[in-house]
């Protein structure tokens, strides 16, 4: 489309009238006007928003982006609360043919929301901030792990965490390991494979350390196996849900944290590896956008998701020809997650399992899993989290397969709460299929 052709928006003033609105002061150089220019009003990020699907009442992201965008610089309009009903699934980010930074205009908005409008009694503030932060009340949880999850599985905890909080009782709250990955990690001695050439360092995150470890031992043995040394550094949350609930000065907190870290480790030469979609999202692209620490551009070129990683500096498929994994464990419904998608690696799971002798893996289709982090924790979305997950529940349970399959720890929630299949990730199959059980591992 020619500059002649295009829509022009009356109310944008032009050049010589233009000042940078800084959202956040700290970030001199964020300035989101090239963007929201770019915006035609196709509407295609409107019509792949699963929130706006089926939930009417959701303006949409075009609105929450370049539309409040305008509307803030015109006459200091106050945010919109509907920024809050974003679950920050950031698909609308992949659909915009225009590349407007849409998540990036979400969590500068949704942050200035809460700093401005949300009261900080609020019961709503309080419980987004506690499930912003799961990464500082992890840690209580593990110490005590039956304890903890005895407590948390009771009614009266769900029901007052609903009744206080706001926090759904239709949920099963997830269960802490009864060693994390980090204790067994020490325990175990470190890496036990040394290389100056093939080094990665690990972002495990919080999930993998403190509820599903096996995620995390199952990357260390695949990567051993492949002959890297794994490297674990000191980390803190990626600050994916705290970027989905406005809570930015914490994400700044986390990621000043996370880059200080991972960019001395890239200095020692390590390449950065996640496991979950989430957090190789956040680094790879949330950084840059709202964060300026020395080092930032550096971290978000040298991470990797696990598997795309082995893909690319490894013949993965070929090392996979000719391995199984048992009849127990070879017939899985895939769903791949959004910020899979947002990184381009949607379709690489299913052609490394297709590798994998006697592996049947059904792709359960491209919705969202409708749970997206906090945001299906929340009393009041519960109901549209269910409904935007219907589509991938049907196709589950039409694939009728033994276990759902995902990288992704909160659609792994999702995928078992609504269809009781069990889940396990990527990592774990083919931990089963190149290096096998390992009891000392578990
Ligand atoms: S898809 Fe991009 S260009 Fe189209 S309306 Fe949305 S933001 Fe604007
Ligand atoms: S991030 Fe997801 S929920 Fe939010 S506006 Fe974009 S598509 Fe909709």
């Amino acid at each position: 489309m020619s500059d002649a052709e295009r829509p022009t928006d009356d109310h944008v003033p032009g050049d010589e009238e233009f000042e940078p609105i800084q959202v956040f002061p700290e970030a001199e150089e964020m300035d989101l006007r090239p963007g929201a220019d770019n915006c035609y009003k196709c509407s295609t990020c409107d019509t792949n928003c699963p929130v706006a699907e089926v939930d009417d009442e959701f303006p949409g992201p075009k609105f929450q982006g370049p539309e409040q965008w305008r509307l803030k610089r015109q006459d200091d309009h106050d945010i919109d609360d509907s920024v809050m009903k974003c679950s920050n699934c950031m698909r609308c980010d992949s659909a915009c043919p225009s590349e407007v930074p849409l998540s990036q205009m979400h969590n500068t908005a949704r942050a200035e929301y809460v700093d401005e409008n949300m009261s900080k009694l609020s019961r709503e503030y309080l419980r987004n901030r506690i499930l912003a932060n799961y990464r500082r009340l992890a840690p209580l949880g593990a110490m005590f792990p039956r304890t903890a999850n005895f407590v948390m599985g009771l009614s009266v905890t769900k029901w007052m965490g609903e009744k206080l909080l706001g926090i759904t009782s239709e949920r099963d709250f997830p269960e802490f390991a009864t060693e994390t990955f980090r204790e067994w990690w020490t325990k175990r001695g470190g890496a036990k494979v040394q290389s100056e050439e093939k080094r990665i360092a690990y972002f495990h995150g919080c999930y993998s350390n403190y509820n599903t470890p096996e995620v995390a031992k199952a990357l260390v043995r695949v990567y051993e196996y492949f002959g890297y040394e794994v490297m674990v550094p000191e980390q803190a949350c990626s600050g994916t849900p705290m970027f989905a609930n406005g809570m930015l000065e914490d994400a700044r907190r986390a990621a000043e944290t996370n880059v200080r870290e991972l960019a001395a480790a890239i200095e020692d030469g390590a390449d950065i590896v996640a496991g979950c979609s989430s957090c190789s999202m956040s680094l790879r692209q949330e950084y840059p956008e709202l964060f300026d620490f020395d080092g930032t551009e550096t971290v978000a070129e040298n991470t990797w998701d696990a598997i795309e990683y082995l893909r690319v500096h490894e013949d993965l498929e070929g090392e996979l020809e000719g391995t199984s994994v048992g009849d127990e464990f070879d017939d899985f419904a895939y769903h791949a997650p959004c910020h899979s998608r947002n990184q381009g690696l949607d379709g690489q799971t299913l052609e490394v399992l297709d590798a994998i002798d006697g592996v049947d893996a059904h792709d359960v289709g491209d919705s969202c899993s409708g749970i997206s982090g906090t945001y299906g924790w929340k009393a009041e979305n519960y109901e549209t989290s269910m409904k935007i997950g219907e589509e991938m529940f049907d196709h589950m349970e039409d694939a009728d397969a033994r276990t759902g399959l995902t990288e992704c720890p909160t659609c792994s929630m999702q995928m078992e709460h609504g269809t009781g299949y069990e889940i396990t990730h990527t990592l774990e199959v083919l931990e089963a299929a190149l290096v096998g059980p390992d009891p000392s591992a578990k």
